[in-house]
Parts: C-alpha cells; structure tokens; sequence
C-alpha cells in the first residue's frame, strides 16, 4: 500500500519492445515526472496511468525506482474514451472551441467506466489515510469516485489545460456529472485564477453549492478549495542542459545548416489547432514579403510534433499547414534557402534545448493553452539573457510573462507588428525583458509548483456547520 498515490491518464514511461521481443519500458521524463519524483521517493508513492498501447499487463512494476501501476486500455476505450471524449469532446470545449467538440453518449458512457477503473485501482493501492493526486481533463470523475470508495483518502485534482467560461462549459450534457466528479477533490488546481473563479462560480449555479470566495462548502460538511497553480518547469535541469558544451555546438551546427541568417524564429509546438501555427506562419511570410527581412537574413525553423493523428481534425491541420509551407516557401524562398524549414517530428530534450539555443526570437502564438511550457523552457536556457520571445495573450503563460512582446494571435496585423518589434530590438532592449522573464522562470519552478500544490492540499478543512 502507498502513501502517495498519482493517478494520470499516462504513465511517466513508454511500454516498448526489446530486441529480444520481451517487453521493456522507455521512460520518457516530462515536467511533470521532474517535479512529483522527489516527492514519489519521499514519500512511497506510486503512479498508475496506461502505459500506450493495448496490452492488458496491469503487474505492478518499477522503473529508475519508481513504482508504476500500469492500467490497461482496450482498443475501443482508445477510440472513444481518450480520441473520442477526452480529445474530441473536452480538448476542444476546454479550449474555447477553436473547433466544434463533438458531444457522443457512447463516448461518455466510455469517459465513465475508464474513470471508474482508474478510481478503483487508487483505491485499492492508497495506504490508509493516504493522499492522491488526480491528474487532469480525462480524469475528471475519479475525485468522487474514489471518495465514495475510500472515504478517508486525501484527493487532490490538477487541470493542466484551461477550464471555460460558464458559457461554454453548459453545452456540455455531462455538466454536472463532471462539476461533482470534481467536487470529490479536497483541493481542486488550475493554471490560472479566472479558471478556480469559472469553476466556483458553476459549482455555485449548477450544483447549488454555498461558495465564499475559492471555497466551497458541501452539504455534508466537507470543504472543497478552488486555487490556482501554475505550472512550471525544471529550470534548472534546462539551463544546465543549456550550457553543456555538447548542446552549444550542437546550436552551432544548426545555425550553420541553416545559411548562418542574421535571425532565426523558431515555433515548437504539438501540430494542434490550438496551437496557432497556421497563423503565425502566414503572419510571418507578410512581414518577409513586404520586404522588412529577407531570406538571407531570417529564417523560421518550425517543429510540428505529430499529435492525435487519429483523429479527423488533426489530418486536415496538418494538410492544410503544409500547404501553406509548400506555398510560402514557393513563393519567397530560394535554392538551398527555404524561408520556413518545416520539421513533422519530435526532439529529445538536449536536441529541444539546442534548438532553444540557436533561435534569436521564439514564436509562441496559441489561440488558447493552459500554460505553454516551451515559452518558459526557451527562458530558461537563455542564460547570457538574449533572445525575445513573442507570446499569445491567451497562454497561461502571458500571465507570468509579461515582458515578452505579448500578441492576440486572431491579430495577424498585430503579430505581425510584434515579429517586427522583436527582430529590430537592440540587444540592450532584449536583455532587459530576458532578464525580467528569467527570474521569474527560475524562481517558480516545477517543484515549487508540486510543493505548493502538496503543501495546500494537506491544509484544507472542513466547516463545523453551515456557513451563512
Ligand atoms: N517537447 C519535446 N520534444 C519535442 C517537442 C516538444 O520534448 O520535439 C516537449 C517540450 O519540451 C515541452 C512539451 O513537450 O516540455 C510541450 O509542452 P507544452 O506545454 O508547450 O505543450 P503541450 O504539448 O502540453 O500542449
């Protein structure tokens, strides 16, 4: 039995298949595994999550020390509990739309039982009095699912992308299935406050629920707090990276395969339609043609991540944001100097940080993100405090960065103006805002995020009575 439990749709590792045609495990650290591991080893912890594809193994197991609770996944809970409900229904209405969210009963009744599966399997590994940390959108049901199993759980739930407006979130048949699945958190986390305050505010409509403030108050007594955390980074492990000499001439390298321009832009981002990389390109492409750069002096390097290629929508972004590479590139580039060096593929992390390394602007241009954590990976390998970086108002990180050249990303007329501002800055200009951003960077990072989060969640209460 564990005293800390995380409960996520993904494992922190990869089930792979060895040479031998046994089965291996890849880990493949993300943020989040760098902030709850120091945690996870203090504390005996464990983490369930499905490990990809669709084996049924569920044997508990260890990797680098960790104990993993691997969960199985059929291929039909594939298609319509993680394709379908969680990326065809809640990505899309969570992200304000940015295309239709399809709303399917057999997609929910799938979203139920995965849910119900995950809660079971916490309940039967969570030691007596333990805590358990719920991790995001796909999981939202298992808080009250587990409460009702094991009563005397601490429950702790994190959204890593955004919570709508309550306009949007009552399109949703499920509403108040999901607002209650997440009322059996005693701590429930979001990146930004306007998040908490839509959440308290539909628990308050919705449910009918007395709130005061980020609280809410249950009718059985129990209290249940709304807050934000954002999330963060290793920063540290990113400058480290940053200043390895392996990754600096690696920097090198590429600036040189790339023509040595006087500027490179670099957009990094998971080929989602979220993302905004249709119209940073497009905004990118007029600033060259009006001639305020050429191609001798800029270049965009564009790192497309394959994503959900499942599903429908991401095949025609992907279509169409080719096009518009195959086109742009026709029209401005010249031999052996394309204009925008597309990559459909994903980077290990040092190959990530020499990439960071080696571009002068970073273009983060998202219609709506619930953080973006390569804006502030980008900051944090920015050592010599050079580089700008051009960012959406609407990423959850805009609100910690507030001196890079902030964009509205539906402006193409305005992020053009901000593609301008950035490559004309002196390099005084940069530095200020750089160091502005590092140090707020560095000084939040991912463990203090998992810290603050812990530290909250074991301090909620409960009400005596009934509050006025
Ligand atoms: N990333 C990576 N390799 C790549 C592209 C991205 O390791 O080729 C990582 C990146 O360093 C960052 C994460 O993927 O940590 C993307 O997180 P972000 O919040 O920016 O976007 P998300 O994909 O979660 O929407």
């Amino acid at each position: 039995m564990f005293d800390l439990v995380i409960v996520a749709n993904r494992l922190p590792v990869d089930r792979i298949k060895l040479p031998d045609g046994s089965n291996g495990w890849r880990t493949s650290p993300g943020g989040l595994v760098t902030a709850i591991e120091p945690v996870m080893r203090s504390n005996h912890g464990v983490w369930i999550g499905w490990p990809g594809g669709t084996d049924g193994d569920e044997e508990l197991f260890s990797a680098d020390g960790l104990d993993l609770a691997p969960m199985s996944m059929s291929a039909e809970e594939i298609e319509l509990f993680y394709e379908g409900f969680s990326n065809g229904c809640l990505w899309p209405l969570y992200h304000d739309v940015v295309v239709k969210p399809e709303f399917h009963r057999e997609w929910w009744d799938s979203y139920v039982s995965v849910n119900r599966r995950f809660a079971e399997k916490a309940a039967s590994l969570a030691a007596e009095g333990a805590t358990v940390w719920v991790q995001d959108y796909q999981l939202q049901l298992v808080p009250q699912m587990l409460r009702d199993l094991r009563p005397d759980l601490r429950i702790g739930f994190y959204l890593h992308i955004p919570f709508p407006p309550a306009e949007l979130f009552q399109q949703l048949p499920w509403r108040r299935q999901i607002l209650e699945g997440l009322l059996g958190a005693d701590l429930v986390g979001f990146q930004l406050p306007g998040a908490a305050q839509n959440f308290v505010r539909l628990v308050r409509q919705r449910v009918g629920h007395k709130t005061h403030r980020d609280l809410v108050y249950l009718p059985d007594g129990r209290t249940v707090r709304a807050a934000a955390f954002p999330i963060s980074i290793d920063a540290k492990g990113f400058e480290d990276m940053a200043r390895d000499p392996e990754v600096e001439s690696r920097a090198e390298e590429i600036r040189e395969a790339l023509g040595s321009p006087r500027t490179v832009f670099l957009g990094v981002d998971r080929l989602d339609y979220t993302k905004g990389i249709f119209a940073r390109l497009r905004a990118f492409s007029e600033v060259m043609k009006e001639g305020h750069f050429g191609v001798e002096d800029a270049v965009f390097v564009q790192v497309a991540v394959p994503s959900r290629e499942q599903v429908e929508e991401y095949r025609i972004l992907r279509d169409e944001i080719e096009r518009l590479v195959g086109r742009i590139n026709g029209d401005l580039g010249e031999i052996g100097r394309p204009a925008i060096h597309y990559l459909h593929s994903s980077y290990p992390r040092a190959e990530m940080a020499a990439l960071y390394r080696m571009a002068d602007i970073m273009v983060v241009t998202p219609y709506r993100d619930g953080m973006n954590l390569v804006a502030k990976e980008y900051v944090a390998t920015r050592f010599e405090n050079d580089g700008a970086l051009v960012l959406s108002e609407f990423a959850g990180a805009a609100e910690e960065l507030r001196q890079a050249y902030l964009v509205n990303p539906h402006d193409i007329n305005g992020m053009k103006q901000a593609l301008r501002d950035a490559y004309d800055a002196s390099p005084k200009e940069s530095s200020k805002r750089m160091k502005a951003m590092r140090k707020t960077v560095t000084q939040n990072d991912v463990k203090a995020w998992a810290d603050s989060f812990l530290l909250a969640l074991s301090q909620v209460g409960t009400h005596e009575k009934e509050p006025r």
